[in-house]
This record gives C-alpha cells, sequence and structure tokens, in this order.
C-alpha cells in the first residue's frame, strides 16, 4: 500500500473513531446496547488506525516506519527521500 493511501485510512480512520466515541456519548446513554456498539466500533477503528500506521506506514523507498508527523511528512526522516518521487533533496549542498 502506498504510504499516501495508508496516511488517508489513518486520518479517515480516526476521524470516524472520533466520531463514534463522541456521536456515542452525545446521543446514546450509557450502558445500553447501542452505546456499546458504538464504543466497539470507536475502538475498532481505533486499533484499525494502528494497524494502518505500524503496518503500512512505510517509506517505499527503504521501508522504514514513518511514525513522526505522519501526517504532514513529505521527505523520508530516514532516507531523506521525498515519500512521492523517490528524489533526493537537491541544493543546499548538505551530504553526508
Ligand atoms: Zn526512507
Amino acid at each position: 500500500m502506498h504510504i499516501k493511501t495508508a496516511r488517508q485510512l489513518v486520518k479517515w480512520s480516526m476521524i470516524l473513531s472520533v466520531i463514534c466515541a463522541v456521536g456515542g456519548l452525545l446521543f446514546f446513554k450509557p450502558g445500553t446496547q447501542i452505546s456499546l456498539y458504538v464504543t466497539f466500533a470507536a475502538f475498532g477503528l481505533m486499533v484499525v488506525s494502528m494497524i494502518l500506521i505500524f503496518g503500512f506506514c512505510r517509506c517505499p523507498w527503504c521501508n522504514k516506519r514513518i511514525t513522526s508527523g505522519l501526517m504532514k511528512v513529505q521527505v523520508c526522516p530516514h532516507c531523506k527521500r521525498d515519500l512521492d518521487t523517490g528524489l533526493k533533496p537537491k541544493g543546499k549542498g548538505k551530504r553526508r
């Protein structure tokens, strides 16, 4: 799975889990069966987003996991390649 797809899925599963959690608290009385389902759904979505983060949010070039700044990172923190193009940053003249 491409990192951008994974990132989108993580975003949406997190949003949905928050919606489930908040909506469940707002609209259903605690202890009822439906609030239980909503809580499970929220928890399940949270687990899904965790699995996505740890399983699929990897750099396509060096295959290392990217967790910090996942939502906005454009360049791999490990190999410094652009996650989209795989190009190393030009200019600046800093080499390792
Ligand atoms: Zn990398």
